[in-house]
């Protein structure tokens, strides 16, 4: 059985119910093109008020930031035992690529671990 956190974060579930969504759409690339990144702005099942105080989700560029350094420094480390030091060029093209292929993801990773940080868990609505 999984983690209700991990179910959480992994599903764009509610981290109060784990049943209600998150974010508009389940895809986050789809989620930034269409939606812009909006998520929905209570729980469709426990009526949780999604966005605790004003301004909650700026510290989830605190999480976005450490979701991209650990992308980063694992490439890094990936590239340079692959390729070796000579092609640090093309380790850091590869790396930037992969930080902006990715963010959409990390956006949405973000936002679900940050918002997991302060809501208890209780599966009853
Ligand atoms: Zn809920």
């Amino acid at each position: 059985m999984i983690n209700p956190i991990l179910k959480s974060i992994l599903f764009n579930k509610c981290p109060k119910c784990g049943k209600g969504d998150f974010f508009i759409r389940r895809n986050p690339y789809l989620n930034i093109l269409f939606q812009k990144g909006d998520y929905h702005k209570n729980c469709s099942f426990c009526k949780l008020k999604y966005e605790l105080e004003p301004g909650l989700f700026y510290g989830a560029m605190y999480v976005s930031y450490a979701l991209a350094i650990g992308l980063g420094c694992f490439l890094l480390l990936l590239f340079l035992a692959i390729l070796g030091k000579e092609s640090s060029l093309i380790i850091i093209i590869i790396i930037s690529l992969s930080i902006l292929i990715f963010s959409p993801i990390n956006y949405y990773l973000s936002r679900l671990i940050w918002l997991n940080l302060f809501v208890k868990k209780n599966p009853k609505p």
